[in-house]
């Protein structure tokens, strides 16, 4: 239990300084064009915070940490977000999107267990009979919120899976750390076992942090991570054609140049966790505060990356 029952504000999340942004000498911080790209065969839909759509060929759809309800908890406001705020989802919302068919899902991939991440997973789960990868300690939380259990796989990153001509390919990943002890808010584990409901988004532990990379037919990939953090050794030589890359990052050392160059410079990053979660998603997102710095480390370290903002609802076509 490293910061208790603090408030936790949002450099408890993300962080809010400065990126270090410098290219290294002799190192072209262009997009590779070495080999030729994949085809061009999937499309992304944001739903705000880091809640994506991707939609491939054939009609098949991953989401990754799905969080359509966005409850209020002050998560970006000065007194930080209160620990005792209550988990809530709202069925109706979620009723309405997959009812009229507008959301549907394959696979939901959880990157960890913070409420804004884990919360909405178990009743979507159930409404769309996906399969849910996450850790142990996020499946013991989606089991504890009621999710189905059949539905739920195991992972702890290194997972390479093969289905319909898609590949999901699981990392391990890491949190971001912040403040003066770069110190993981609500980090914790819990066992599989262990079945007591979350109640408070407190109860909601980090538990490990995955990332994705979810490979189309053509070969066409979207790298995610729901976090500001990686682990370099797992990424080397992926070549992602999209990179969906979290605002913040101010305890990662280089965290943006060393995570493009390990990646070969992408063709495309696109920012994720960016918005204020406390404003609704059906009006336009509003930066926390992290979005130009991350666009500047962006267009410093890779300028031949294409710096794609979507706003909420909105497709991105690549
Ligand atoms: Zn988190």
């Amino acid at each position: 239990m490293s910061e208790g029952r603090n408030r936790i504000g949002r450099r408890g999340f993300l962080g809010a300084s400065a990126v270090l942004a410098a290219s290294l000498p002799g190192i072209p911080a262009t997009a590779s064009a070495a080999t030729p790209r994949p085809k061009a065969d999937t499309t992304l839909r944001w739903w705000g915070n880091n809640s994506w759509e991707i939609r491939l060929p054939g009609g098949k759809v991953v989401l990754i940490d799905p969080w359509l309800t966005r409850f209020k908890t002050g998560t970006y406001s000065k007194e930080g977000a209160d620990p005792d705020t209550r988990i809530e989802v709202d069925r109706r919302l979620i009723d309405g999107l997959v009812d009229s068919g507008e959301l549907r899902a394959d696979h939901i991939l959880v990157t960890h267990g913070h409420y804004d991440h884990i919360t909405d997973v178990p009743y979507l789960a159930e409404k769309t009979g996906a399969t849910v990868i996450g850790t142990e300690t996020h499946l013991s939380l989606l089991l504890a919120l009621g999710a189905p259990e059949d539905q739920l796989a195991i992972a702890t990153g290194g997972e390479f899976h093969t289905f319909d001509g898609y590949a999901i390919r699981v990392l391990r990943s890491l949190h971001s750390a912040s403040g003066d002890r770069a110190k993981v808010a609500f980090a914790g584990t819990r066992p599989l076992s262990r079945r007591d409901r979350p109640r408070v988004i407190s109860d909601l532990l980090e538990g490990g942090t995955l990332a994705y990379q979810v490979r189309s037919p053509s070969g066409f990939s979207v790298l995610n991570f729901g976090g500001s953090n990686y682990v370099e050794s797992e990424l080397a030589g992926l070549r992602p054609d999209v990179l969906l890359l979290p605002a913040g990052g101010d305890r990662v050392a280089e965290y943006v140049p060393r995570l493009l160059r390990t990646l070969g410079f992408p063709p495309y990053v696109v920012p994720t966790h960016w918005d204020d979660f406390d404003f609704p998603l059906d009006e336009p997102a509003r930066d926390w505060g992290g979005l130009a710095r991350l666009r500047d480390a962006v267009t410093a370290a890779s300028p031949g990356s294409a710096f794609r903002v979507v706003d909420h609802r909105e497709m991105f076509e690549p």
